[in-house]
């Protein structure tokens, strides 16, 4: 069995010798030393001045709506997962999806204007695939209009634009450190941020809306990291840089394998960024490619490999979300599209280099 990925983790023993350690101090949560030393190596590891730390992504999402105040409608890609749209759910926030562009999957910055209404408030564009956004354009908008940025960047760990991070722009960014996820904490997020002042904001928020112990400044939420997840956080930093370099080789050996098959598109590679090969996604010409996306995904699947559809279908498609009018196909075409063709490919670290090959030579194989 291959599947779409497999969570890297530490030896073993390392990771004991911690356990040891948090159950002998009986520091489980609430801001403990593990969580204080991961939350500072990760902001160094990241080349960012602020990191707060969270439970998981969405909750991180979640908080960084509530820290920024933003009501009314927030314009927003279909194409993600569905965690990016539910955040704005959960703040009684009202979702309009713009469209994307074809090449990078991104929200289409050329589209976003057309939908501002005095009820925007900002935008929450993702880093899909760890591919980062048309970040300057965005920027250009929401200081026209006033509007806030949050980057839902739960893909683009470690990801970085001409020897910056991708996660200092916007005036959030959120990440998730999910099991799938390149960098994992078991489940776990984070928000970054660029002051001190909403740093201490956001910690609040996360816990509770505490202040001091007497004091609540808002309806805040639980959504602390524990020591368990930053202790794991901690090592996995020692191992991240090998993990994606194994990413890497294995990514540029698809493309030579796959590039010479009629109908298969990849994504382009910008050489100004620094990637993190979180996924490696493939969109399928049914005509020119000979069978549909769901045909190769039977396939693959009945070879025992488990490709994933990220993102189909879109999130405008969902029923809680397909009445609103920007949910419209017509306002969507490119991403109707490309939720059509896509499919992603098993991309983890321990993934063999035969194992690559032969997913190829599935793909391929009817085309003889
Ligand atoms: C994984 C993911 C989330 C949610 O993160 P969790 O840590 O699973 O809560 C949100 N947005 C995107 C784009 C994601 O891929």
């Amino acid at each position: 069995m291959i599947y779409v990925t497999k969570p890297n983790l530490p030896p073993f023993e390392e990771f004991s010798e911690i356990l040891k350690d948090i159950w002998d101090s009986k520091w489980l949560t609430n801001d403990g030393p593990y969580h204080k030393r991961f939350e500072q190596a990760l902001a160094e590891y990241l080349g960012v001045k602020y990191v707060c730390l969270f439970a998981n992504g969405t909750l991180a999402l979640v908080t960084a709506l509530q820290a920024l105040r933003i009501t009314g409608e927030v314009i927003t890609t279909p194409f993600s997962f569905v965690a990016t749209t539910h955040a704005l759910h959960w703040n009684g926030i009202t979702p309009v999806f713009c469209d994307v562009e074809p090449d990078s999957c991104n929200i289409d910055a050329e589209k976003i204007e057309s939908l501002i209404t005095p009820k925007t408030t900002a935008i929450l564009p993702v880093h899909v695939y760890g591919n980062p956004c048309n970040v300057r354009k965005i920027e250009k908008i929401a200081d026209t209009y006033g509007l806030k940025v949050i980057y839902d960047a739960c893909h683009a760990f470690g990801v970085g634009i001409n020897g910056d991070s991708i996660l200092n722009f916007g005036d959030l960014s959120v990440l998730s450190f999910h099991a799938t996820k390149v960098f994992t904490t078991f489940e776990g997020g984070a928000i970054i941020c660029h002051d001190e002042k909403m740093k201490k904001r956001i910690d609040f928020l996360k816990n509770f809306g505490f202040a001091d112990e007497t004091v609540v400044v808002a309806p805040g939420i639980n959504a602390k990291m524990n020591e368990f997840q930053a202790a794991l956080g901690l090592l996995q930093l020692k191992y991240i840089d090998g993990a994606i370099e194994k990413r890497k080789n294995l990514a540029m050996l698809y493309r030579k394998n796959l590039s010479d098959i009629g109908g298969i598109r990849m994504l382009g590679e910008d050489t100004n960024v620094k990637y993190n090969y979180q996924y490696f996604p493939v969109f399928i010409d049914s005509a020119a490619f000979g069978k549909s996306r769901d045909d190769l995904y039977n396939e693959l699947k009945n070879n025992n490999i488990f490709a994933r559809r990220y993102f189909y279908p879109l999130i405008s498609q969902f029923p809680t979300y397909k009445g609103l009018s920007s949910a419209s196909p017509d306002n969507l075409p490119v991403a109707e599209r490309i939720t059509n063709e896509v499919l992603c490919l098993p991309l983890y670290a321990d993934l063999d280099e035969d194992s690559v090959d032969k997913i190829c030579r599935v793909i391929s194989f009817r085309k003889q």
